[in-house]
Order: C-alpha cells, then sequence, then structure tokens
C-alpha cells in the first residue's frame, strides 16, 4: 500500500485487479498507470496465492506482494495487495474475492473467465489493450529465464531486483527439471 488518500473517502473510486503476476511485468505496470488515471484506489488481487515453486507460479504470494509494491512506488496510486488462494469453484470465485478487499465498484480485466464471473455478480467490467503482448507476458519472461535469453528489459527494475534477491531464476530451474537430481 502506498501515497496519499486523495479524496473524500464517501466519494472513492475504488477498482479491482487480479492476475497471478509470475512475474509483475511491464504490460501490467502499464495497465495499472492507465487504471490510476480513472481512479482513486485500487485493489490488486494476487491470484493463485497459494501457488508457489512450480513451473508455471514459481514465486510465492509474499514475493509477488514486494514486485508489485515496489514497482508501484512511483504511481500517484493508493493500492492494495491482497492475496487471493484458489477456491475451484468458479461459481463462487466473485463472492470469495469480496470477502477478502475493501468494496470496490469497477472490476478491470483482460482475462475472459475473471470478467464473465465479475459480469454475472452484476459488476462493471472493464478491458484494457493488450500491451506488447508476445513480450510482455508472463510465460515468455518464464520461457526466456529457463533458456538464459534477456527477460530483465520486460520488467519494470524492481521486479528483476526482487528475482535476484529470492534467487528466482535458480529455482524456477530446478523446479522446472524432468526426472531426479542425480
Ligand atoms: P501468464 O502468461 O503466466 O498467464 P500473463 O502475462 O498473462 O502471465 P497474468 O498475471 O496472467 O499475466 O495477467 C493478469 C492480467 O493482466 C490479465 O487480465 C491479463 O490479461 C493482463 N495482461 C497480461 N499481460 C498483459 C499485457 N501485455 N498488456 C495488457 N494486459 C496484460
Ligand atoms: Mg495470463
Amino acid at each position: 500500500m502506498a501515497g496519499n488518500r486523495k479524496s473524500n473517502p464517501k466519494q472513492v473510486r475504488r477498482a479491482f485487479y487480479i492476475g497471478r503476476f509470475q512475474p509483475f511485468h511491464n504490460g501490467h505496470l502499464k495497465v495499472i498507470s492507465e487504471i490510476a488515471r480513472e481512479v482513486d484506489e485500487l485493489v490488486i488481487g494476487i491470484g493463485s496465492a497459494q501457488m508457489s515453486h512450480t513451473p508455471e507460479n514459481p514465486f510465492t504470494a509474499g514475493e509477488r506482494i514486494l514486485m508489485i509494491s515496489r514497482s508501484l512506488e512511483e504511481l500517484d496510486l493508493y493500492f492494495y495487495v491482497i492475496p487471493i488462494p484458489d477456491i475451484y469453484r468458479n461459481a463462487e470465485w466473485v463472492a470469495h474475492v469480496r470477502s477478502m478487499t475493501p468494496p470496490f465498484s469497477v472490476a478491470y480485466s483482460n482475462n475472459p473467465l475473471v470478467s464473465r464471473l465479475f459480469y454475472e455478480s452484476g459488476y462493471a467490467v472493464k478491458h484494457s489493450p493488450m500491451y506488447n503482448r508476445h513480450e510482455y507476458s508472463g510465460t515468455e519472461i518464464r520461457r526466456r529465464m529457463l533458456t538464459g535469453e534477456g527477460w530483465e528489459q520486460l520488467v519494470p527494475p524492481a521486479v528483476a531486483d526482487v528475482v535476484e534477491e529470492v534467487c528466482g531464476v535458480d529455482r524456477l530451474r530446478q523446479v522446472s527439471m524432468k526426472g531426479d537430481i542425480e
């Protein structure tokens, strides 16, 4: 959480944005920068919060909180970062999110399932453009970490720092190995 509250709490425009952020990258940052122009506060959900140490979900919820909160320090935005574990029941998922988050009136998502679930629960849903999607993509960044191709330029500097701090590339490589260590 960072920044100063901008307005009368009674009139706060508060939005929700969720991702797995494995890792948080420049596409996410650009989306959030755009949302910041439209709302006073943003609730950022860390999806699949219980997951870590797998090829698709290498980073813990705590590490992802660090990545996000450090990357957003410069933005003029009041934000909350809230871990949301999976419940594996789509029809009840929005209620699950609501039980963990400050109230919000609009959900931003480009994920079709997330959009559908919020729409069916009566929320206003907004989409953003996809920015440089072939590179600003968690899947592509994890692939590059494995092959040794450059990925640091695709994430905010604070994210590269966190990955280094937790030896994230080593971790991803090890948990992606097939078979036993011999
Ligand atoms: P992965 O490949 O691991 O699924 P991802 O890049 O899709 O990673 P997510 O954490 O799944 O990242 O995405 C969270 C939200 O951000 C989703 O709504 C997704 O559509 C959106 N998003 C992801 N990449 C971009 C991008 N380059 N530009 C705009 N929105 C993006
Ligand atoms: Mg995705």
